[in-house]
């Protein structure tokens, strides 16, 4: 069996410098668990613009539709805000997601507990929670027909179009409950059945696709207001939670922000299975390029460490190697090292980038103690 195959793509400003943690991260399980990656390099963004006048170039774009997962930094920078819309740096970003038919977006709300009071909520509400919002990303009412915005007599009217397809829905439900299955079985469908007819499709489509193929998996339906109501009420309530990309976009944001720090947050964007059985994948932090603290050695690379985590967890079986890197994040949190978007009341010792990335290969190599 060929290694698994990783596209490593750093992207502009502090994108290099959290994923050279991840490199670290990458060759420790080489060296030490035998889990070793073809690894492979490329630009994307605004680095990718600097060298060929293209946020991506077609090599590149041709590269990730081969390999089994692809890792991006992340891309923009106020250099390139006066390019043409065509040529910014989020246009390969872009590019990648619909290339690659990226239609499941994942975002994990997990909160450590050495970081709950950085919550907005009480610290019972958030400590230990570990939930997956997946957010249909591909359809819906950013990409629906008709859009515009017209005149009618004398005022104007601004349109934007719903649409479902029962295989639309169907694809994002089974990315849902297959996740549900490496996690704690149980989904919850968000939509509005109540007031809209997408919405009585998509709770019909679920259901169907739960009753045929996922019946172990314990699913639940609810509608979107009262799913964003109960997520601040008692959000541990919830494993799996599968939405629309328009509720997906408000309840993901929302559940993200219940545990802290922007530096933190980890997402994957999954397409259909290949040949081998995984699906397309890309893996990619939350926040953007940070120009204002690139090249400082401030990053706080968590965020990427722990998309890594997720390609170990979701690309590649590797579920126990996952919880390994998960815990030894855990550990030097607990110990209280902190990059400085950490850095709270609780004190805590200030590190630079690497010096995290430093602190969470020696508590993999505890772990092995
Ligand atoms: P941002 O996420 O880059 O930064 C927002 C704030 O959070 C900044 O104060 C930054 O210093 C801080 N921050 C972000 N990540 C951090 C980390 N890992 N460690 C410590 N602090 C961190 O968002 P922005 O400032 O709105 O955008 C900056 C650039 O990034 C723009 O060009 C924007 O278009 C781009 N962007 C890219 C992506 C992406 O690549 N997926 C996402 C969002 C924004």
């Amino acid at each position: 069996m060929p290694n698994p195959s990783l596209l490593i793509l750093p992207g502009d400003g502090i994108g290099p410098e959290v994923m050279a943690e991840v490199r670290k991260i990458i060759d420790w399980f080489g060296a030490k668990r035998g889990l070793v990656f073809d690894v492979s390099e490329d630009l994307v963004g605004g680095a990718a613009y600097d060298a060929h006048g293209t946020p991506l170039h077609d090599d590149t774009m041709a590269r990730a539709q081969e390999v089994d997962a692809v890792l991006l930094g992340a891309v923009g920078g106020p250099k390139y805000d006066t390019l043409d819309f065509s040529l910014k740096p989020e246009r390969g970003l872009l590019r990648l997601r619909k290339e690659m038919d990226l239609f499941a977006n994942l975002r994990p709300a997990q909160c450590f507990d050495s970081l709950a009071d950085f919550s907005s909520l009480k610290r019972e509400v958030v400590a230990g929670l570990d939930i997956m919002i997946v957010r249909e990303l591909t359809s819906g009412v950013y990409f629906g027909e008709p859009r515009g915005i017209h005149t009618e007599g004398n005022e104007r009217v601004g349109i934007n179009t719903q649409r479902y397809t029962e295989s639309d829905i169907a694809r994002v439900a089974r990315s849902a409950f297959e996740l549900a299955r490496r996690r704690g079985n149980k989904v919850c469908s968000m939509e509005k059945a109540n007031v809209m007819e997408s919405g009585i499709l998509w709770r019909e489509v679920v259901q169907e696709v739960h009753d045929r193929e996922y019946p172990d998996v314990e699913l639940s339906h609810m509608y979107a207001d009262a799913g964003a109501m109960q997520l601040t009420r008692w959000p541990k309530q919830f494993d799996v939670i599968v939405t629309d990309n328009l509720f997906g976009d408000l309840l993901s944001d929302l559940a993200a922000m219940l545990t802290g720090s922007l530096g933190m947050l980890p997402s994957a964007s999954l397409g259909a299975p290949m040949a081998n059985g995984r699906p397309k994948a890309m893996y990619e932090p939350v926040h953007g390029s940070a120009p204002d603290i690139a090249g400082q050695g401030k990053a706080n690379p968590i965020a990427c460490i722990l998309s890594f985590s997720m390609a170990l967890r979701y690309s590649f079986d590797q579920g126990a190697e996952a919880d390994r890197l998960d815990a030894a994040v855990q550990k030097v949190l607990s110990d209280g090292l902190r990059t400085a978007d950490l850095m709270g009341p609780d004190g805590g010792v200030p590190v630079s980038t690497g010096a995290m990335g430093d602190a969470i290969v020696a508590a993999l190599d505890a772990s092995l103690a």
